[in-house]
């Protein structure tokens, strides 16, 4: 490489010398992708529909690679049968479709996943010197989540049983996105003229929780969690004959996890009817958990309405609640609830505390060891949904939201890399 007329402080040296690093590489790979015509099946070839597809010479195209742009000049044919033309090469290094590289695809689809397509692009080109534009960014990573998003449906296998911990949490919640106009005509919601801005996403979470603090208390265990969601149905009629779609999709999490075999079960959730409706039916053993964190979220609303913006009453309120919550002094909460008749909220308090009455004794999970006021389905939620598709201006399409959540919940969970593993092996690109 010729480095005359580099010169400068260390960064302007690195900088300049990586730039004409990458672009020697991109070169050098041009010209060994192009020398090698083993793409060539001779004059013609067998075409997926059965027929005869016919070579009709070397086409050039420009791919987006992570060492700058590469001209690649591949064998073409043409099936005069179906109608259709295929590039063998384009197969066999998985780029049919698209003009962007596998290497530089894999980049876009990890950073997608984490920050917004805006930041996403800024990163590419701070970080790698890649200057891909924020549509593009866009367009490759939802195509890259639709993939997963399949991809997830077809591959749930059980882990070996001696990785299962004696216990497995599956948590459960909704939260809202915002979404394009067009998505929600019709749909009733929470606006003044009861129309919707936001569809709701359903999450799970799977975790173990055998660590323990210094109190002894069940502690989620580090790089536990997995999470799977999406826009879906989890409602299910006593004529349906297969579980909804999320139920599906809970169910697959559970198996990756190895729920189903594990000992002990626990469902954790906000209190949502269809919640309990989907443990009894697909976890019938499992011990059923509200969220501690949801409860005393609740109570601090209730509290809210109640005294309105009188901090300290409220404060000292909410905090006796909290206290007979945590101490299973079940009916003086509802008494304290009982005495604010004129409270919508605390009325309506009591009817959730009374339906989830048995799913909140944490004394009792407490001392069989058991996980409760975790936190980890609220901490899902804002970071699985909240972080990256809630953002100021975000407007989703129900697919486009699929499948960035798709991405993200594989990023998330360690396993786009098995995801990538397939897809190469798939291509034939390994
Ligand atoms: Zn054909």
């Amino acid at each position: 490489m010729n480095l005359t007329g580099i010169s400068g402080d260390f960064e302007a040296i690195e900088m300049a010398v990586r730039t004409k690093a990458l672009k020697l590489a991109g070169r050098i790979v041009e010209k060994q992708l192009n020398d090698d015509h083993t793409d060539h099946k001779g004059s013609s070839t067998p075409c997926q529909c059965g027929a005869v597809a016919i070579y009709a010479g070397r086409h050039p195209k420009t791919f987006m690679s992570i060492l700058g742009e590469i001209t690649l000049k591949r064998a073409y044919y043409h099936c005069a049968q179906c109608g259709e033309g295929f590039f063998p090469r384009d197969r066999a290094i998985g780029v049919t479709g698209t003009s962007l590289s596998p290497g530089l695809t894999r980049m876009i689809g990890i950073s997608a996943a984490m920050v917004s397509f805006a930041e996403a692009s800024e990163l590419l080109l701070a970080v790698g010197g890649l200057h891909v534009p924020n549509k593009t960014v866009e367009r490759a990573a939802k195509s890259l989540g639709a993939e997963i998003f399949v991809d997830e449906r077809t591959h749930a296998v059980a882990p070996p049983i001696q990785e299962i911990a004696p216990t497995m949490y599956v948590g459960l919640d909704g939260t809202g996105i915002p979404m394009r106009s067009e998505e929600l005509t019709g749909r009733k919601g929470k606006q003044a003229d009861g129309s919707a801005k936001t569809r709701e996403v359903k999450l799970c979470a799977v975790w173990s929780a055998e660590s323990r603090d210094r109190e002894n208390h069940p502690l989620r265990d580090e790089g536990s969690v997995s999470y799977s969601g999406a826009i879906e149905s989890a409602a299910c009629r006593d004529i349906d004959t297969t579980p909804s779609a999320f139920a599906q999709r809970v169910l697959r999490e559970a198996l990756r996890r190895g729920v189903p075999e594990a000992p002990r079960q626990v469902v954790i959730g906000d209190g949502a009817q269809w919640i309990w409706n989907f443990a009894d039916e697909h976890f019938p053993s499992a011990v059923q958990i509200v969220d501690r964190f949801h409860v005393k979220e609740y109570l601090c609303r209730v509290g809210k309405a109640i005294y309105g913006p009188d901090a300290d009453l409220y404060t000292q309120w909410y905090r006796k609640r909290h206290q007979e919550l945590d101490e299973e002094r079940f009916d003086d909460l509802l008494d304290a609830l009982s005495s604010h008749t004129s409270s919508n909220e605390a009325q309506q308090c009591i009817e959730y505390l009374r339906k989830n009455r048995h799913r909140m004794r944490y004394c009792f999970f407490e001392k069989m060891g058991l996980c409760t006021s975790s936190g980890v389905l609220e901490a899902g939620c804002k970071t699985v949904i909240g972080n990256r598709l809630k953002r100021s201006g975000m407007r989703w399409s129900t697919n486009g939201a699929n499948y960035i959540i798709a991405l993200r919940c594989s990023k998330l969970s360690g396993r786009f890399e098995d995801f990538w593993e397939r897809r190469c092996a798939h291509t034939g690109a390994a």
